[in-house]
């Protein structure tokens, strides 16, 4: 309730900041972040980028490289927890390849409980709480996992590997929806885990050493919620979109041609057009640009409104990858 009260005054967009740890095996070097301070990050920037050498950022909340998925996870918890109340909640994760997104979303490779990113979090939550509250309203939830890869729409639950391109449709009842995605109910969280384990699986077909496909197609976990109420009888409807989103950073075209080529442009329309939407909801601006890419299609009815919207980006603390963190932090600063 006073979740809801302090995003009505807020706005219904929040942009949090995550940096990503050195790795293991990675030779100690001084990272790239200054200094971290509540939703202040500072960056050391050349001269090139900024007269003090340095570079200030402010948003919603800066995770620091120490932060834990249960910490990520609790200030994102009361977003989540507005589905059940008939919300709609997009949560996505931005950043250049490496800089964290999958880890926030999903986890590290070999998943731990600790381990386990918003997705799992996010139903494992849904769970408890529809439970709590059984005895008043009865929920059905269900989920969808979707890739858009070069502005084409898969589904990711398929079990023979048939992989074919859907459409987005509008009903007048549900909404935007992808009827053709298998539609999963689930309750528990290892049907998820199963589920997630599938998805990650088709996600992979078609992807070499070379080419990493993950890295350049949005994942979409979609769940839908409904409410039943007991005694009224009354159905509220409420849906959350967990998007890890294709890398951020930009190719150098000169050096990429052919289908590596038509992904970079792909990658690029879609991105700008997510941050050219949330931008202009974020400015209230009367005409919102949906149109301009399958995400941001796809997305619509979860994007304004009484929608809310939480943007994670995700910085690398190495030295090399300065230039995309601040264009990351950047893109941030424009939609938040
Ligand atoms: P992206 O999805 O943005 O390409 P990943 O999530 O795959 O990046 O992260 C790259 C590597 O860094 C992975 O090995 C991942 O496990 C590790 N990593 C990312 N974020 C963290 C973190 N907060 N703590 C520990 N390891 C992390
Ligand atoms: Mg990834």
């Amino acid at each position: 309730k006073l979740y809801n009260q302090v995003q009505d005054l807020k706005g219904n967009i929040r942009v949090y900041c995550r940096v990503r740890p050195f790795l293991p095996g990675q030779p100690n070097r001084s990272s790239s972040v200054d200094h971290i301070e509540e939703g202040n990050i500072s960056i050391i920037a050349p001269l090139k980028y900024s007269r003090e050498g340095k570079k200030s950022f402010t948003f919603n909340k800066v995770f620091g490289p120490s932060a834990t998925q249960e910490e990520v996870f609790s200030d994102t918890q009361p977003l989540i927890r507005s589905v059940l109340d008939g919300y709609n909640v997009c949560i996505f994760a931005y950043g250049q390849t490496g800089s964290g997104k999958t880890y926030t979303m999903s986890g590290p490779k070999e998943l731990t409980e600790e381990g386990q990113g918003v997705n799992y979090r996010a139903l494992g939550d849904l769970f408890l709480l529809s439970e709590q509250r059984k005895d008043t309203i009865c929920y059905d939830i269900s989920v969808q996992m979707l890739e858009i890869y070069n502005e084409q729409v898969k589904d990711l639950l398929v079990s023979d590997g048939v992989n074919k391109r859907l459409e987005i449709r509008n009903s007048s009842q549900t909404g935007i929806n992808v009827p053709e995605a298998n539609l999963v109910p689930v309750s528990t969280t290892s049907d998820v885990i199963n589920l997630m384990n599938l998805g990650q699986k088709n996600r992979s077909v078609g992807a070499t050493a070379m080419n990493d496909r993950s890295s350049r197609s949005h994942s979409c976990l979609t769940v839908h919620v409904q409410g039943r109420d007991l005694t009224s009888g009354s159905i509220l409807r409420g849906c959350m979109h967990l998007v890890d989103l294709a890398g951020s950073e930009r190719v150098d075209k000169s050096e990429v041609t052919g289908d590596r080529l038509k992904e970079a442009q792909h990658i690029n329309k879609s991105l700008s057009a997510l941050g050219d939407v949330i931008y202009s909801l974020a400015q209230k601006s009367s005409h919102v640009p949906y149109r301009n890419s399958k995400l941001t299609q796809l997305l619509q009815d979860s994007l304004g409104g009484q929608a809310k919207t939480l943007m994670f980006v995700h910085i690398s603390p190495e030295p090399e990858a300065l230039g995309e963190t601040i264009s990351t932090l950047k893109f941030a600063e424009r939609v938040s």
